[in-house]
This record gives C-alpha cells, structure tokens and sequence, in this order.
C-alpha cells in the first residue's frame, strides 16, 4: 500500500514516521511530498494507492478525476473538516474518504480560550511592552471573565470542550446549533441564533463550513452582536464574512476579534512569508487592529494531536484495505450534503 502525503511539514513526518514505526510489519509505504494537492501537483500522486490531504489542500472534482485516472483508492485527509473535498466527485469514482474526526477536541478548545484570554487580558501586548522595558498597564485593562456571557455556536466535540472550559470560569454558557446536543444541556442553554448574538459577551464559532455556514458571522448576524463583544473563530475561514467584520470592527460596534482560521489562508498559512510584499489588504488591515489576533491555524498543534492524527490515519487505511470500507468514512454522508438547507454534521 502506498500513501502519497501531500502538503508535509516536517513535523508531520516526525509524527507519521513514528506512528508508522509504531505499527510493526506494516506494509504501508508513505512518500511525503511537500507540495500542497492541487490541478498542479496531482500528478505527483501516480503510482500511490491511496493520498494524504489537510486543511488547505484542494480536492475538487478536477483534482479527484486526476486521482481516479493515477488508480487512487481512498483520500485521506489528516484533520476533521472536510471542506475541501468534492465528495461526490470522490463517490462518483468509488473514491473512499476518510478524516480524522476527533484527534483532541481539547487541544482546539484550549486554543479558543487561550485566544479569549490573550486578547481581553492584552497579554499579547505586554509580552512586547515588557521586553522594551515599558511597564505601563495603560490599555491593557481587561474584563472578569466570571459572569460573563459566552455564547458557542456549534456544540459538537470542540463546542462542548470550549463550553466546559468556560462554565468552569464561572460563565453562563448558551449556545446555537441546528442538531442539539444532550451534553451541552447539562452545561447551559440552547438559544436561536437571534436570540444568542444580543447576549453574548464572547461568541466562539465551532460549527462546520457547509453552504448553510458560510458567512454566518455577517453584516446582518454581526449588527445582532452586543456592543463591545468579541467574536472568536477557531473553526473555518469561511464561516466570517471578513469585509463585515472589518467594518464591525471600524464603528466599534465589534470590542474584539480572535481568530485561528481565516477564508484567505490557503495562500499564506502554514508557510513563511516574512521576506515577501503580502498582497493580502483584507489580512493585513486586520492585522493593523489591536483589538484583533491572527494566528495561522493552529488550535490542532499539540502533541497529543499530532500522534492521534497520524495513527487514525492508518487505521483508517488499514480498515479501507481490510474491509472496504472505515469507521471514519465521508463518502457516506453524501445524503446529508446534498441538501443546502440542512447543516451537515461533520462527525
Ligand atoms: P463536530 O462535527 O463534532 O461539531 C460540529 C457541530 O456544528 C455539530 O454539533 C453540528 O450540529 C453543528 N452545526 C452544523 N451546522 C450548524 C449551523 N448552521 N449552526 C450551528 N451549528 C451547526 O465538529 P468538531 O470536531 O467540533 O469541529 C468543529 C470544526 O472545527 C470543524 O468543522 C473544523 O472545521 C474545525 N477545526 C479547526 C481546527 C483548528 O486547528 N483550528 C482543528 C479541528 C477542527
């Protein structure tokens, strides 16, 4: 069996060649290119069985025809979105799809209020201000979190985790999400989505980027918001109109943006660009807030993420080849998706 693994930083292949290791007398064979998937590069996938895609590799239907004509069995994406993938296109051919649904729930949530914390707290700002010898706390003044309002949209695995976390700081937790959850009930109280954007101090985006999510946080949803409140997205790029948000931000109706995922950054994540002109306005007028904080997605990146990641990834190889088919399979789905009005669960 052979993997082609596309878009591979070296600590994927830290973490895939010790999983690999860890499975003795494995007969998969992993080629790591570092070159993300796309029309251009498929071609690197000849001779391989199966590929290895993450967040930012695009699998659409021209990419997936190429894949079927190079002979490849399965995709597997190395993350728990599924965006990027045409999964038709993938069915059509008898392509099976596989992600890694739930690596560390934990490990995203975690980040989200790290997130939280940093930019109310201004730690990010001190850290520099310390360094230059400056010790002033002028506009580092931050708000008590106990008490406050957070509202999650999306209650699925990084949901609750990130809803736990904040119950656990002494907030009142509410939350939207088309497909209530039984766990999230024992934490706080499902709203309308009208009903939560007026309420929330702190809103955190953790539902999937389906058609019927993308742009959620709006002109119309972000005028909903109460005055002063922080937006924080550590899910999807897409599920924030970035324009709208800007503006938000410019009539100070929106106090802060926190952000780990943003809907240009197929372009610019996960590389170095500090020598280069970024021709990105939209990013960089962002960037010139102090209210806002950018980081290059990456919530997933722990340890514990890492392993679980390359070792779900073999065993859902090892279940596609055995029986045909894995617990982790999306092609599966396809009923769900076809239909634009219903959210899809991205389990
Ligand atoms: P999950 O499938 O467990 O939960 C998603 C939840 O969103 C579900 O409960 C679903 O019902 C809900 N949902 C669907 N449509 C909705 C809508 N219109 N409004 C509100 N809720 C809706 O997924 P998860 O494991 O919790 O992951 C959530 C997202 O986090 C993933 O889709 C992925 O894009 C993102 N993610 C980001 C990182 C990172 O490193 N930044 C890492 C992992 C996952």
């Amino acid at each position: 069996m052979k993997l082609a693994l596309f878009s591979t930083k070296p600590y994927d292949k830290k973490f895939f060649d010790a999983a690999r290791e860890a499975r003795q007398q494995t007969n998969i064979e992993v080629t790591y290119h570092e070159a993300s998937l796309n029309d251009d590069t498929v071609a690197l996938a000849e001779g391989a069985d199966a590929v290895c895609v993450f967040v930012n590799d695009s699998v659409g239907s021209t990419v997936i025809d190429q894949l079927a004509s190079h002979g490849i069995k399965a995709i597997l994406l190395r993350c728990a979105g599924f965006n990027n993938v045409d999964l038709a296109a993938a069915e059509k051919h008898g392509i099976a799809v596989a992600n890694v649904p739930s690596y560390s729930p934990e490990a995203v949530a975690e980040f989200a209020v790290a997130l939280m914390q940093t930019l109310n707290r201004n730690t990010h700002r001190a850290y520099n201000r310390v360094r230059e010898g400056n010790f002033a706390l002028d506009g580092l003044l931050g708000r008590t979190l106990h008490g406050k309002t957070v509202g999650i949209v999306g209650t699925g695995k990084i949901g609750i985790a990130t809803a736990r976390i904040m119950k656990g700081f002494g907030c009142r937790v509410i939350a939207y999400d088309p497909f209530p959850s039984p766990a999230f009930k024992e934490i706080g109280e499902y709203k309308t989505l009208d009903e939560l954007l007026p309420e929330c101090d702190i809103i955190s985006l953790h539902c999937p980027l389906t058609e019927s999510t993308r742009h959620i946080a709006n002109e119309e949803n972000l005028s909903k918001m109460k005055d002063g409140a922080m937006l924080v997205n550590t899910s999807r790029g897409g599920l924030i109109d970035t324009t709208s948000v800007i503006k938000a931000l410019k009539n100070k109706r929106l106090g802060g943006l926190a952000l780990d995922v943003y809907e240009g950054e197929g372009s610019l994540f996960y590389s170095d660009h500090s020598g280069e002109i970024i021709d990105d306005d939209v990013l960089m007028r962002l960037t010139t807030f102090h209210n806002v904080l950018v980081c290059g997605h990456q919530a997933f990146f722990t340890v514990e993420a890492l392993t679980e990641i390359a070792d779900c990834t073999f065993r859902n190889i090892e279940e596609i080849v055995r029986d045909g088919t894995c617990r982790n399979l999306l092609t599966k789905r396809l009923e769900l998706n076809s239909s634009p009005s219903l959210p899809v669960r991205n389990v």
